[in-house]
């Protein structure tokens, strides 16, 4: 299985890390590799979109010429500035800004105060308990009907995937590269072609 971490800004290391590890952990093989053209993402089953600031991976993604191409891949995982990329609408966006808009999702960026405000919570998910660390987090205003919902807090919803067709996506809020390999475990599951291709 092919595995890419987009890896023009952000917080890509440890995604890496956490790769291997959910991936030795299921017994699979990945190949995994940082992605920064077209080129890199040829042939890719599933692609990590890391943290770090959504509006300059956006320009970044638009000088490369391959913001168009992430689309194509089937199974995406967008961690923070990667789930507002993932998002159908930004609330408050930045001036020029754009996502996208694979997920049903509706994201308000900074919606839990600026850098200094960032903060660590214990979360029971449906993965198990962890312990998750959000850096000038954003905030999901709304989910469509098929996003199911993997880590809340009261109704607020801090995690979620969506099944598309033959497409998988899953968003976070918060870094789970940081603190466990589960949610990358969940991912990779849920990406292995055969899994996708099934009714
Ligand atoms: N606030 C950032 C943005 O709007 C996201 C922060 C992060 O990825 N940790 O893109």
């Amino acid at each position: 299985m092919r595995v890419g971490v987009l890896a023009l800004q952000g917080g890509v290391a440890e995604h890496i890390l956490a790769l291997r590890g959910a991936s030795h952990k299921l017994g699979l093989a990945c190949e995994i590799s940082e992605v920064r053209t077209n080129e890199d993402m040829q042939n890719l089953d599933a692609l990590i979109l890391p943290g770090g600031e959504s509006t300059t991976i956006q320009k970044l993604l638009e000088r490369e010429g391959i913001f168009e191409g992430i689309a194509d891949v089937p199974s995406i995982f967008g961690t923070c500035a990667g789930a507002i990329l993932l998002s159908k609408s930004i609330h408050d966006a930045a001036e020029g800004q754009k996502s996208l808009g694979l997920m049903d999702l509706e994201i308000e960026r900074n919606a839990y105060g600026r850098q200094a405000e960032s903060f660590e919570r214990h979360l029971e998910t449906k993965l198990g308990k962890i312990n998750a660390v959000f850096i000038r987090a954003p905030r999901i205003r709304s989910a469509g009907e098929s996003v199911s919902v993997l880590a809340q807090e009261g109704k607020e919803i801090l995690a979620c995937e969506q099944r598309i067709g033959k497409n998988y996506y899953m968003a976070a809020c918060f870094h789970p590269e940081l603190s466990t390999s589960l949610f990358h475990g969940h991912f990779l599951k849920n990406s292995i072609p055969s899994s996708r291709s099934s009714p």
